[in-house]
């Protein structure tokens, strides 16, 4: 190197250490755009896809590999394929399902909104056309997929923010009689809950921002696939469209996912008393969740999740169903933050309306059951009591407590609360 001039020490110097002797214990941060190789003929061998190994980050990078390997693991599928954020995945997951022009998308009617506008939007202006069904009813989704002889049907394991759970057994039966392939958005039941995969989906899409992630501080998305054949296209989808994941956050996430189970097992557990406690106060009209459902819709949750857990979300309706009530609860929070997202380790709070279902009109939300008052609770791994109390304050500083006189404490509440 001493020979070399100062430029070229300057970029040389110190790099293409060999690899060490003993395996790193955690995955380390591969932050290289490309790797560089002693030959021409060993790149070759690689590109030709002889061996396997890393030439170009956008084809594959090392650590986000290991990230996409522990997924296909834990989803139980044959592959997996990282992505930018959880939108990108979508996208590359409804690519590789060959939407050409006068192709029919089947869309359950509770999707996440931005996935509406992706296929609205962009799939729209190629000619792809998307209906949409209440994939809870069966009968009419099995006519609609016969009669439409749809090319995919996308829905949520658990939908936003009513919390609907979707048979994916059922589902993926009609699907597959109507030669469809079914993408499910697992975002929010997480694979610790539910599989899709075992119970028939083609394809498993994430979020990695959310629960797998967990911390608030990376922005990820991956598709897992159940046959290898698909393979090809996802990754032409991967490489072409180019919506990569860094290394960087690749390396977040699969740290995050080391303690998925011990984060759902708390956060659900939290999310059990937090509902049951809400349920008797009198500033709410309604709390949503899973364990409270009855009849056939608490079948689909034993059939649907596993490990006795309902979830990590509460969605509340709060008596006086208003944005201005809304709006006084959410700014009095003290603990709980009024952060846009969903799955961290704190309670996030958010006001549907607003935020992820902001671009319907008014009569649409309320024509899905999003009303003014309605908030979505996505609990976090704090001491519970600590959020109850939280949000028993912020309800009585947003002066919902005239409504308490008004409507009258019911007595198994005025119990619980003085307690
Ligand atoms: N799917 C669901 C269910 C979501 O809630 C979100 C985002 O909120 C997405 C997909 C999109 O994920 P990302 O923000 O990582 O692109």
């Amino acid at each position: 190197m001493s020979d070399l001039g100062i430029a070229t020490q300057l970029v040389h110097a110190g790099e293409r250490r060999n690899a060490p002797g003993g395996v790193p214990a955690s995955t380390p941060i591969y932050a290289s755009s490309s790797f560089v190789y002693e030959t021409m003929e060993e790149v070759d061998r690689i590109v030709d896809g002889e061996v396997s190994d890393f030439v170009y980050s956008r084809y594959g990078n090392p650590t986000v590999a290991a990230f996409e390997d522990a997924m296909a693991a834990i989803e139980n599928g044959k592959l997996a394929v990282a992505f930018g954020s959880g939108m990108a995945a979508l996208h590359a997951a409804l690519l590789a399902c060959d939407l050409t022009p006068g192709a029919v998308v089947i869309a359950s009617k509770d999707l996440y909104g931005a996935t509406f506008d992706l296929l609205y939007t962009i799939f729209g202006s190629l000619g792809v056309k998307t209906v949409t069904a209440d994939f809870a009813d069966l009968e009419d989704l099995r006519e609609k997929a016969d009669e439409l002889k749809p090319r995919v049907l996308i829905c949520e394991t658990l939908s936003n923010p009513l919390l609907r759970l979707c048979d994916i057994a059922a589902v993926s039966e009609i699907a597959c009689a109507s030669g469809a392939k079914l993408i499910v958005d697992n975002t929010f039941a997480t694979p610790f809950l539910c599989r899709p995969l075992d119970l028939g989906a083609d394809f498993v899409v994430h979020s990695a921002t959310k629960y797998l992630g967990g911390h608030a501080d990376a922005t990820g998305g991956v598709i897992i696939a159940r046959e290898d054949f698909e393979r090809p296209a996802l990754l032409s989808a991967l490489t072409l469209a180019g919506g990569v994941l860094s290394p960087w956050e690749a390396h977040s996430i699969l740290r995050g996912i080391k303690t998925l189970g011990l984060r759902m097992e708390k956060q659900c557990s939290n999310a059990s008393l937090l509902a049951k406690y809400l349920d008797l106060l009198p500033h709410i009209e309604s709390v949503v969740y899973p364990e409270f459902f009855k009849g056939a819709a608490a079948e689909t949750v034993d059939s649907v999740f596993h490990n006795s857990l309902f979830g990590a979300i509460v969605t509340i309706r709060l008596v006086e169903d208003t944005r201005e009530a809304a709006y006084r609860f959410m700014n009095s929070l003290k603990i709980c933050t009024r952060a846009a997202s969903v799955g961290d380790i704190f309670t996030g709070i958010v006001h549907p309306a607003t935020a992820t279902h902001r671009e319907l009109s008014p009569a649409k939300r309320r024509e899905l059951g999003i009303t003014e008052g309605l908030i979505r609770i996505s609990v976090g791994i704090e001491d519970i009591e600590d959020i109850i109390v939280d949000i028993e304050q912020a309800l009585d500083a947003a002066n919902t407590s005239l409504f308490v006189e008004e409507v009258g404490l019911p007595e198994s509440a005025a119990a619980a609360v003085s307690a």
